[in-house]
């Protein structure tokens, strides 16, 4: 058989059958059950309603999962927690549509007259993709 491309790993690799399109890399096979998973869940009310129990009884067997996960990914903390924040905000008060600026225009920047040094999450507003975490480090105007 022809070999053919992952589309996880981009690697070729030689499939066992005609339906096989993902590599037997376990990280691959991961993400092969996530997005079959997931359209499962949109096509399969009864799929969706037993996931859904099964991970509250889950859940119930490990009441401290939360917690500890917390405690093991404090960065994943901070940026749920910033991107909640956003969320309330939005919904308290929500902007009114001739205010919404989708699009950052780095000229309309004032002159900072604060230090805004610190760690931020840029969050699109536009694109549905992921926020990027940024770092912002003031750097004095007299430095070579
Ligand atoms: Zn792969």
């Amino acid at each position: 058989m022809e070999s053919v491309p992952c589309p996880v790993c981009c690697t070729f690799f030689i499939p066992r059958n005609k339906s096989q399109s993902f590599c037997p890399k376990p990280g691959c096979q991961r993400a092969r059950k996530a997005l079959w998973q997931k359209q499962k869940i949109t096509s399969d009310p009864d799929y969706k309603e037993g996931q859904r129990l099964s991970q509250k009884k889950w859940l119930q067997n490990n009441p401290d999962y939360w917690k500890k996960y917390r405690r093991r990914n404090p960065e994943k903390t901070d940026r749920n927690r910033s991107l909640q924040k956003i969320r309330n905000m939005k919904k308290q008060h929500p902007p009114e549509p001739s205010k919404i600026i989708g699009i950052a225009k780095m000229d309309a920047r004032k002159p900072l007259l604060q230090n805004l040094s610190g760690q931020y999450w840029l969050v699109p507003t536009i694109a549905k993709m992921d926020a990027v975490k940024i770092f912002i480090t003031s750097i004095p105007v007299n430095s070579p």
